[in-house]
């Protein structure tokens, strides 16, 4: 069961309630690897996480009977959530293996997962042809699946189709008229492992819209930091990598950006247990084995604070203002950022305008202007919002918006940049009120919001509205406005 607490563009926070224990999501789970796991599962679970996934065909070559005569949690000593991968993956990199559906779903009943992924076929990055076999396989997989599945036991159903979006679409289209507990997103790493944030944002998106919104959605193998807060925005739920480990193996040193490689630091800019306690240069001259592990342990941090940032800026309305913060990191996240913009009609049908307990918005350039919750209330003001009384002053807002102040007879509307236009009665009313940035604005920032006061001048004008526009000769976009309203035949009070 999957209960939605929040909504924040199109990412949300949750719990998964298992019959284990709970979820709470966003949520990643770290890929343990029963053949060669460096960091114990206990130390995983003081990292910070309630949750692991572990693959059911490789635990099965490890422990062999003793996982279905003990259970999984006992095997692995973990009394939290463990989900399990049917082993598909290892289908796509050693070919066929010889297991049926009935298999290994009553194999992943039989050792207690609290969360199972049904045998399916992953796409990866092949062409389309293939892509489109996987997609039709899956499908296969699925209905029969449906016939397998137990109460007790929430079953994941993978959608594939690769970086083919017509695939995605038709694989969750068809996947959403089943009854499965949660949707994950197959194949995901290998475009991740070129940073190739956009085909990821753009396969979301796809299935997302097509996907029952009351549903988890899980994103198989992703394990870099920055993806987390774009794909949670598309409303991502869960997460899943091996990373931490994989990049520990081979030196890198996971950062909120990216990795670099541990021979190439001389300091540690991170303040995990790990990082507080070694240099660089002691970490190089350890036992291989251990700097592997102190690495990975490192990387599950940077990974935790990743998502913790992602759930605070969803508490806190804030998830776009993070996304612009964090595009900042690397070109390939600014690029996420422009195709996140793609979807802002898709993302605003889940975006609250209001938020209960929100922080004021920070605005610093032209990315604020695409912050969804800013164009939708821009969009209201422009279609919906009439005066009204037949009189309009369009005032510059007061450095401190306490002075913000009414008249009789006639509408006092504010104008400042990012947000636009505000009329006085809905001052104060997220978001139009608390926020903030800083002078000179950009150029871009002030041709918005000249254009928005034109946009509405000619509309008032037209519904037959009085409009007085005041500006001052000391403030440069004030100065514009009133410039622009001159020429738009407006009475304009200069000061
Ligand atoms: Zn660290």
């Amino acid at each position: 069961m999957f209960i939605i607490k929040e909504f924040e563009l199109e990412g949300r926070l949750g719990v998964i309630k298992t019959k284990r224990g709970k979820v709470e999501t966003p949520a990643f789970f770290p890929v343990i690897d029963p053949l060669k796991q460096l960091v114990s599962i206990k130390e995983i679970e003081e990292i910070g996480f309630d949750q692991i996934i572990t693959n059911a065909y490789l635990s099965y070559k490890r422990f062999g009977e003793k996982l279905i005569s003990e259970g999984i949690h006992n095997v692995l000593n973990f009394d939290k959530v463990i989900m399990t991968d049917s082993g598909a993956y290892q289908i796509l990199e050693y070919g066929n293996i010889d297991a049926s559906q009935e298999t290994v779903m009553n194999f992943e009943k039989a050792i207690g997962s609290d969360i199972a992924v049904i045998l399916d076929k992953p796409t990866g990055d092949v062409n389309k042809l293939d892509a489109e076999k996987s997609v039709e396989e899956t499908l296969k997989n699925a209905y029969e699946a449906v016939k397998l599945k137990d109460d007790k036991t929430l079953w994941v159903l993978p959608i594939q189709g690769g970086r083919y979006l017509d695939l995605i679409k038709r694989s969750s289209e068809e996947s959403a008229k089943l009854p499965f507990d949660i949707f994950a997103i197959g194949s995901p790493t290998v475009f991740l492992e070129k940073y190739s944030y956009k085909t990821i944002i753009d396969m979301i998106a796809t299935a997302k819209n097509c996907l029952p919104p009351e549903k988890p959605v899980h994103l198989f193998g992703a394990g870099h930091p920055l993806i987390f807060p774009f794909a949670a925005s598309l409303g991502i739920d869960a997460f899943d990598s091996a990373s931490y480990a994989l990049y520990a193996r081979d030196n890198r040193y996971m950062t909120d950006y990216g990795t670099e490689r541990l021979e190439d630091l001389d300091y540690f800019t991170c303040n995990c247990p790990v990082c507080s306690k070694y240099t660089p240069k002691e970490l190089m001259e350890m036992d291989k084995k251990e700097r592997e592990r102190l690495l990975s342990m490192h990387n599950l941090y940077v990974i935790k604070r990743s998502i913790n940032r992602t759930k605070q800026a969803i508490k806190e309305g804030r998830l776009w203002e993070f996304l612009v913060e964090i595009s900042r990191y690397r070109p390939e996240a600014y690029e996420a950022l422009r195709s996140l913009s793609k979807y802002i009609k898709q993302i605003n049908k889940y975006n609250p305008r209001y938020k209960g307990n929100p922080r004021g918005l920070r605005f610093y350039n032209e990315e604020n202007l695409w912050n969804p919750r800013i164009i939708n209330y821009k969009t209201w003001i422009l279609t919906k919002y009439l005066p009204d009384e037949k009189k309009v002053i369009l005032r510059q807002i007061p450095k401190d918006t306490r002075y913000c102040m009414g008249e009789d007879g006639r509408e006092v509307i504010y104008y400042t940049p990012y947000i636009g236009l505000i009329p006085y009665e809905i001052c104060g009313v997220y978001p139009t009120i608390q926020f903030h940035y800083y002078d000179p604005i950009p150029i871009q920032v002030e041709r918005d919001l000249i254009n928005m006061v034109r946009v509405f001048i000619i509309k008032m004008k037209k519904l037959g509205y009085d409009i007085i526009v005041e500006a001052s000769y000391n403030n440069y976009y004030s100065h514009d406005i009133g410039k622009e309203a001159e020429r738009l035949k407006v009475k304009v009070n200069w000061k």
